[in-house]
């Protein structure tokens, strides 16, 4: 394992740090590339607790990663927590794995959805954009 993170946006004011954004950073910063996908280097890759939104799926090819594993889906996440994952392309699998990134889904996604459900039970903020308050 390279690097880990987690979400950050409301600590840092950052609507980027994301846990994915959180994590290919500091794996970038530990190997001292921008580039985790450039030659000689091996296939790394990222698991998430929930598919990556809209803005962490287009960042996935920029990172050099060769494989992502995802826990629960993009719909239990927006469903369980009020989140808005963003414009996701409609075949964002099929859009990742052309550019050399392979896509695992469902890996213990009911475990993953409990994580969703505690954070929806907590009363921590739901931080989409402009609040929210125009996607009621
Ligand atoms: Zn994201």
């Amino acid at each position: 394992m390279v690097g880990i993170g987690v979400n950050r946006v409301v600590p840092s004011n950052n609507s980027s740090a994301h846990a994915e954004i959180v994590a290919i950073s500091f794996s970038q910063k530990a190997l001292s590339t921008f580039d985790l996908g450039g030659p000689g280097m091996p296939e790394y890759q990222i698991v998430v607790n929930g598919r990556p939104c809209a803005m962490c799926c287009g960042a996935l090819p920029w990172s050099g990663i060769r494989s992502l594993v995802i826990g629960a889906s993009g719909e239990r996440i927006e469903s369980l927590t009020g989140f808005d994952e963003g414009a996701v392309h409609p075949n964002w699998q099929q859009e990742l794995e052309s550019r050399g990134i392979e896509v695992i889904e469902n890996v213990l996604a009911e475990e993953a959805e409990v994580v969703f459900q505690r954070f929806r039970d907590s009363n921590e903020p739901v931080y989409n954009g402009r609040s929210g308050d125009d996607l009621q």
